[in-house]
């Protein structure tokens, strides 16, 4: 199948329904020939079934005699939702910068909004169900507050000299930025030392330069690592060569994304959003197709359902 487009509006006439976009599913996932999702058999001869008298994607395996269509084990299988919505909800998860809400989802595709949030949590999983990667050369470090009721809560700076543990109404977000611009963000519970120190670990290899705030708990870095502080209280984000400008920009985008689009994210869901924040900059140098593309082949194993979402 030679099926192409560069753009939202050609995707829309290269694949015009439902059957057109399982057969460029099919062309991704299996490169157009059949593979069993079972047994894992690649064979254009698995038996075609017909549903209603119509194929639609159901195949039995030759080998394993299994059935299986090309949405089993992605996050498609079993919605409701036809796959021409769920393409057209990809693109636009896919391409728009700061993400999209579910109420505009919703108005979008002709979809309840209960709809929409949930077909945008499948979505943010398989954009990020990634191997978090490991930081290494020059990496600056930050934390931040996300969330809490005070509308200016969003520009807050850290408590100079405070330890400051996460509150009812706000979270600790430490991230780390290498130099060239790939991103790592993890949720913590306090600033403390104990509890950095072992995140900054498996974030970043051991022997890598980290340039931080003067947060006392980085000071605890030096076994391992070279450190590097630049001093915030006197509004600096430059130590000669070093910086922590990108990590700060970072958070600006993603309390711009959480406070414009999201609203209120609760503790619970916020290192999903961070996630999808981070896989949006990590990407930023392919084009949205390449990106809509990877998230159709990234979806194997992402089975989420709507009782684990809501559960407390
Ligand atoms: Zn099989």
């Amino acid at each position: 199948m030679t099926t192409q487009f560069n753009s939202f509006a050609q995707m829309l006439t290269a694949l015009p329904d439902d059957k057109a976009c399982r057969e460029y599913l099919e062309s991704k996932r299996w490169g157009g020939v059949p593979t069993c999702t079972h047994c894992g058999t690649i064979d254009e001869k698995h038996y075609k079934l017909n549903v209603n008298g119509e194929f639609k994607g159901m195949y039995k395996c030759k080998s394993c005699k299994e059935r299986f269509t090309v949405t089993l084990g992605t996050m498609f299988e079993g919605s409701p939702i036809g796959l021409r919505k769920w393409f057209i909800a990809t693109y636009i998860f896919a391409s728009h910068k700061k993400g999209i809400s579910s109420h505009q989802l919703a108005r979008d595709l002709g979809v309840t909004q209960k709809t929409a949030w949930f077909m945008l949590h499948r979505l943010r999983q398989s954009f990020t169900d990634i191997e978090p990667k490991i930081l290494s050369g020059v990496v600056s470090m930050d934390e931040t507050f996300v969330g809490g009721k005070n509308k200016n809560r969003h520009a807050d700076k850290k408590i100079e000299g405070g330890q400051g543990g996460a509150s009812a109404d706000k979270t600790i977000v430490m991230g780390g930025m290498q130099l060239g611009g790939t991103v790592v963000t993890k949720i913590i519970v306090d600033r403390e030392a104990n509890t950095m120190l072992p995140e900054i670990k498996k974030m970043v290899k051991k022997g890598s330069i980290l340039v931080t705030d003067e947060h006392r708990a980085y000071y605890k870095v030096k076994k391992d690592y070279f450190h590097i502080s630049v001093n915030h209280a006197e509004g600096a984000y430059v130590n000669g060569a070093f910086t922590t400008n990108n990590i700060e920009g970072f958070w600006s985008l993603l309390k711009r994304g959480i406070i414009g689009i999201y609203h209120q994210v609760t503790p619970k869901h916020l290192q999903t959003y961070c996630n999808e924040f981070g896989f949006r900059y990590n990407s930023r140098k392919i084009t949205d197709k390449e990106r809509f593309d990877m998230a159709l082949i990234r979806t194997e194993g992402v089975k989420l359902n709507y009782n684990m979402l809501i559960a407390k």
